[in-house]
């Protein structure tokens, strides 16, 4: 059976299309490409979109070469909390952290860029990781009269995940389109990131669908 959308009440919520994300870029999700077909599909069903995009200056507090010692991947005790270290990705004005150049732009009437002070780095479209800075997101969504938000895109495990819970918060409806999605996979005690990440949307009222299912 094929959701019943509502043009004007639901949103889809692109995440982090960008070529840093996908294989031949500096943080290449496994098979971060293979999301640009279903995004795609996904943006000629939506009639109303929004995007994120990682935005970081050179030096960024969550590159690991910003911290000397450190290496990609390990998590290390900042200001705000936990971090997790990343290869240099997202460089403001390099080509790779533009929105994909194959991403169907159309629908897409917001661009939110996220991890553009050095200092703090921004998972969520709604929050940076200090989970007070607020984005202004949330503020347009409501203005506008939009009440279910769907959401597709990279990393599955962080930048998807995030948002998606902050959505449930913020008293939205959250979906993940779940194969129009890929995840980075960092083990996580005997889980990985992609593992956890799917219960704690779950535990936290985040619903799942398909393409399929979203006749898409
Ligand atoms: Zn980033």
């Amino acid at each position: 059976m094929i959701l019943e959308l509502d043009p004007e009440r639901d949103i889809l919520g692109v995440i982090d299309v960008q070529p840093t994300f996908m294989p031949g870029g500096e943080l290449p999700v496994p098979e971060g490409d293979q999301v640009l077909g279903p995004v795609n599909r996904l943006l000629a069903r939506f009639r109303h979109a929004f995007a994120t995009q990682d935005w970081h200056p050179p030096g960024h507090l969550s590159f690991a070469s910003s911290h000397p010692g450190r290496h990609p991947f390990e998590t290390i005790p900042l200001a705000y909390g936990p971090q997790t270290l990343w290869p240099d990705h997202a460089v403001q004005e390099t080509p790779s952290a533009a929105l994909h150049p194959a991403l169907r732009q159309g629908p897409i009437e917001l661009v939110v860029r996220k991890g553009f002070r050095r200092e703090i780095d921004s998972y969520s479209a709604f929050f940076e990781n200090d989970r007070t800075t607020a984005t202004a997101l949330a503020e347009w969504l409501r203005a506008r009269g939009f009440r279910r938000i769907f959401f597709a895109g990279l990393a599955l495990d962080f930048c998807v995940a995030y948002s998606a819970e902050d959505a449930t918060r913020l008293g939205f409806e959250s979906y993940v389109v779940r194969d129009a999605c890929r995840g980075v996979g960092l083990p996580d005690g005997a889980a990985t990131t992609i593992e956890t990440a799917l219960a704690r949307m779950a535990a936290c009222g985040v619903r799942f669908f398909t393409l399929a299912e979203l006749g898409a």
